[in-house]
């Protein structure tokens, strides 16, 4: 796959702000918030998307999930925040390396998936 500016992040290769990290992923936060609460959960290792995922990594996506619950917590929002993966231009993906959102801090209001995708 082609290096991305997830990549050159999770090597430390353009300075930024970790506000968690481990041997597995990085979290940063999102340059263009779409809430008040807008981090991203970046692997280090380069997966373009979800589907293109494998078994190899069912425990790294799992451990993904675990750190979006502590970090949300962290964030004084692991009561209220919703998590989004974009797979595929059509999903609305731009960066293609993989990394979950979470978002908090707005009201997250019901349907509002299902209208933009109406
Ligand atoms: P997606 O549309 O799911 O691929 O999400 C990519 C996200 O990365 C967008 O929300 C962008 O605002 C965010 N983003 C792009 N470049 C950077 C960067 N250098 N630092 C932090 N967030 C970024």
């Amino acid at each position: 796959m082609e290096d991305t500016i997830f990549g050159k992040i999770t090597r430390g290769e353009i300075p930024t702000e970790f506000l968690y990290e481990d041997e597995h992923c990085v979290v940063i936060k999102d340059i263009y918030p779409q809430a008040p609460t807008h981090v991203l959960i970046i692997p280090r290792k380069p997966i373009p998307m979800l589907s293109e995922a494998d078994a190899d990594d069912q425990a790294l996506l799992g451990h993904l999930l675990l750190v979006a619950g502590k970090v949300a917590d962290q964030l004084g929002v692991g009561d209220a925040f919703r998590l989004v993966i974009n797979n595929g231009e059509g999903g609305g993906q731009t960066v293609f390396h993989l990394h979950l959102h979470i978002l908090a801090g707005r009201e997250m209001k019901e349907g509002e998936l299902a209208s933009r995708l109406a």
